[in-house]
């Protein structure tokens, strides 16, 4: 049991190694793969046509779809035909890299340099991923800076709140778990025990649980019979108070540091159950990832089957319910047509409104999005890699000089005023030996590099030296607000599915792919030739 590894986790979140391009590594790790240049297909050489076998839609090759096309097939023995449409160029959706942005060493691949620009860790309990990597073979890397270079990192931590670090450590520091005991008390402790009890008993023990309740049809349900409903009804901040009776410090500087890393929220904005999740990275103490890049398992998942079929650069625009034995058509890239049996949504909220969903006894595709689902907001997330010589500014921090230098991780809270600092988290994710360069990654709710920003990123330089090698804004996940009730997942009976559902409950790889997985097991109940199980137990 140790706080300290949570730290350790998030640090460790923002990790390096090498890879190609997206669709060049599907290329050469996946022989039985052809691309197409021309229509931008990748597609197994011997995909199957035959009109009798069931022809199922995926829309969007992220974590949700790629694993209901990997659990289709897995609970069937490949017996559907399945076609996945990717707008994108590339199999991942938020799990995504950049690459090779300090170029190759002596032009060995191993050696390049990459970064998640997105989703960047899972842990040991997300039993789906976990499990994957073991099934293809994939392999889980070392990732905090301070493991790679121990020389040159002691995996130090703070967490500032725009004026001055409401506290600094070092993870596996006999002192800094002192210094955190003294200013918090009991209270990480209480709170590392009631979690623990909760992702098991509540969330891993309905959820995961085989013998009832996987695949469940109704997420309010199951919700309510676990007893998550209390964490998703509160904030976390009234669930953290009332329930769990935590100090008010540790709330709002530890617990809200991790919300705020992870999430982008405040502890009294999200919902319980996100604050939990946090937290549970934060106590799990062994995040993984995996080398190469976290969207290697949403490729091995779609190319696990020759009866997957993925098209890249295919936007569907319009769902439309037909009459006769292929109940929908789909409609891509402004004018395709196919036709299917059942369709699966695996893209987020905000993307539905690009999609006109036409089912003849609805009045029209805006009397099923804003009457039939909730509407959802996602945060907007800026995400800044750089690169540069410099550590960082200890002016800038008005550092106190307790550590030697500034932390490697930084993390961020409200002040005293409840103001919030410009950013949400800054931490070094690597570092290139051969250049000196340290690697940067800025969470933030705004652009860091406008020039007329209040804060100037040069300040964290001090001698104004870095370069940015990518600057991203993402729709990145929903804000987790207090809820009793979630959407349904099956919006006509004919079968149209919406898989993100999943995420204004909790919003993760590892939730994503359990919502492919819970889905294609009711997809696929009474066609089944394995049980209806999550493939946790064996290969
Ligand atoms: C910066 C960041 C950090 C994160 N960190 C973590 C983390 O450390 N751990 C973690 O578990 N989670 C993390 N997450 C959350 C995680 O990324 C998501 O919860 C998860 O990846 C969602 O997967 P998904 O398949 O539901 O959606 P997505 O990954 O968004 O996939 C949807 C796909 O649908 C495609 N699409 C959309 N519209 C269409 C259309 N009309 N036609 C065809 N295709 C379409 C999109 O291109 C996309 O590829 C992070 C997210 C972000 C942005």
């Amino acid at each position: 049991m140790n706080c300290f590894l949570v730290l350790l986790i998030l640090v460790t979140s923002f990790s390096f190694v090498n890879v190609n391009v997206n669709v060049n590594a599907l290329e050469n790790d996946d022989k039985n793969f052809i691309f197409e240049e021309e229509q931008k297909v990748l597609q197994y050489s011997d995909n199957s046509t035959d009109a009798k076998v069931e022809k199922l839609a995926i829309i969007g090759a992220g974590a949700a779809g790629s694993s209901a096309a990997y659990h289709l097939q897995y609970f069937t023995n490949h017996l559907y035909n399945v076609t996945i449409f990717e707008k994108a160029n590339y199999v991942g959706g938020r799990s995504t890299t950049i690459s090779n942005f300090e170029g190759s060493n002596d032009n060995d691949d191993i050696d390049d340099f990459y970064a998640e620009l997105g989703a960047s860790i899972f842990i040991k309990d997300n039993k789906i991923l976990s499990k994957a990597v073991d099934i293809f073979n994939l392999t889980l890397q070392e990732f905090s800076v301070e493991e790679k270079y121990p020389d040159l990192f002691d995996g130090s931590f703070g967490i500032w709140n725009g004026n001055k670090f409401v506290f600094e450590g070092q993870s596996n520091s006999l002192w800094s778990k002192f210094k955190f005991w003294k200013k918090y008390g009991y209270s990480p402790i209480k709170a590392y025990r009631a979690n623990k009890n909760l992702i098991r008993n509540k969330f891993l023990k309905f959820f995961y649980d085989n013998d009832e309740h996987f695949p469940f049809d109704d997420l309010n349900k199951i919700n309510i019979e676990s007893g998550l409903i209390e964490l998703t009804n509160k904030t976390g901040k009234d669930y953290l108070t009332d329930v769990e009776n935590l100090n008010q410090d540790f709330i709002k500087e530890f617990v809200q540091a991790t919300t705020r890393v992870n999430y982008a929220q405040n502890i009294d904005q999200l919902h319980a159950l996100g604050s939990a999740v946090t937290l549970a990275a934060a106590f799990s103490g062994s995040g993984l990832q995996v080398k190469g890049g976290n969207y290697k398992i949403f490729e091995k998942f779609i190319s696990f089957s020759e009866n997957n079929q993925l098209l890249l650069n295919s936007q569907v625009n319009k769902i439309e319910l037909m009459k006769g034995d292929e109940n929908w058509k789909i409609t891509y890239n402004d004018g395709v047509e196919d036709f299917f049996n059942q369709v699966l949504i695996a893209s987020p909220y905000h993307t539905l409104q690009d999609i006109e969903i036409d089912i003849p006894n609805k009045e029209n595709e805006k009397f099923l999005i804003n009457n039939d689902l909730a509407k959802v907001e996602f945060v907007k997330l800026h995400v800044l890699i750089l690169k540069s010589k410099e550590k960082l500014s200890s002016e800038y921090f008005n550092s106190t000089g307790n550590l030697e230098s500034l932390p490697e991780f930084i993390m961020t809270t409200q002040n005293d005023a409840d103001e919030n600092p410009p950013f949400f988290s800054i931490n070094i994710i690597d570092y290139n030996n051969d250049t000196d360069n340290y690697i940067y990654k800025i969470f933030s709710p705004i652009d860091m590099t406008l020039e007329n920003n209040d804060f100037k990123l040069s300040t964290l330089f001090k001698e104004n030296n870095y370069e940015i090698l990518k600057n991203h804004l993402w729709e990145s996940y929903p804000y987790l607000v207090p809820k009793n009730k979630f959407d349904t997942f099956k919006l006509h009976e004919d079968g149209l599915w919406y898989l993100n559902t999943m995420e204004s409950f909790i919003s993760t790889m590892e939730t994503s792919a359990l919502m492919g997985a819970n889905v294609a097991a009711l997809i696929s109940n009474g066609k089944n030739t394995t049980n209806l199980i999550i493939p946790i137990g064996s290969s």
